[in-house]
């Protein structure tokens, strides 16, 4: 079993937006997908249809209790991705970690506790921070993709984010590697975003997935449909592109795989 967080203290960059789409196509090739909420926000819930009543366990349960992720995972109605969908109460979470003294390994336990392995990819999808919620994914993970947006400030931040994932490796989880980083809301009228993802593959090389997602008005509708993209609209130029970029996720599992 694979662990891949979706991580950009940025909010408004992609990253719940991906975590459906990559989930929904990685589900579509077969994989048994799991997707964990920890945004308090609960975007990636509500935009797989999951309604607020219907949260019941949550990925704050995952955090301060000792379920198993088999007893929160609430099936979608995407065949093979389920999610463990996140609730307000996820936003008082940080504070109550503190007085757990292995607090920054509360999620990679749970994981850890679940022997079943009803999953071969678990995609945590982080909220816009670097606080406990995303350490917490950062060391449960095996890789990150890091969703950035085609803006003039895309590298901006992005230090931040490689100088905390350095931190984790040498005090909690050595292995943590980057899986990628892939350009988002790409708008090929805007000469400005060829110019960032130009300086961006210069600065970053090949890291930068190929794929780039567009900047596309049928991505942003979706969730509030209670679907992903990739089914609310699966010949959209969005969803197209997610297609593509699962497709990269996929070739890069198998360097991960052997690391896990
Ligand atoms: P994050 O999780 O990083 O905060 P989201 O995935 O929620 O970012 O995206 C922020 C907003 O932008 C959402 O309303 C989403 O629907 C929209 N959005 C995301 N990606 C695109 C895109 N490629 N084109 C158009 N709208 C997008
Ligand atoms: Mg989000």
């Amino acid at each position: 079993m694979i662990c891949i967080a979706i991580a950009n203290q940025k909010g408004g960059v992609g990253k719940t937006t991906t975590a459906i789409n990559v989930g929904t196509a990685l589900a579509a090739t077969g994989q048994r997908v799991l997707l964990i909420d920890l945004d308090p926000q609960g975007n990636a819930s509500t935009g797989l249809g999951i309604s607020r009543a219907e949260r019941e366990h949550s990925s704050y349960d995952l955090l301060v209790t000792d379920v198993d992720l088999v007893d929160v995972a609430t099936p979608t109605k995407v065949p093979g991705l389920d999610i463990v969908p996140a609730t307000q109460d996820l936003s008082g979470a940080e504070i109550e970690l503190i007085e757990f003294d292995a607090r920054t390994h509360r999620l990679d336990s749970a994981i850890a506790r679940h022997h079943a392995q009803r999953w071969d990819v678990i995609l945590i999808d982080c909220p816009p921070s670097l606080g406990l919620l995303t350490i917490n994914a950062m060391v449960a993970a095996h890789a990150l993709l890091v969703p950035l947006q085609c803006e003039f400030f895309a590298l901006e931040g992005l230090s931040q984010l490689l100088s905390t994932v350095e931190r984790i490796r040498s005090r909690f989880n050595p292995g943590l590697s980057i899986l990628g980083v892939v350009l988002t809301m790409y708008d090929r009228r805007n000469r400005l975003t060829d110019q960032v993802s130009d300086d961006v593959r210069a600065v970053l090389g090949r890291v930068v997935f190929d794929t780039v997602i567009p900047r596309n008005v049928r991505l942003s509708e979706a969730p509030s449909h209670g679907l992903p993209a990739l089914i609310y609209d699966h010949r959209c130029p969005g969803s197209e592109a997610y297609i593509a970029l699962a497709r990269e996720v996929i070739d890069r599992l198998p360097k991960l795989k052997k690391a896990a």
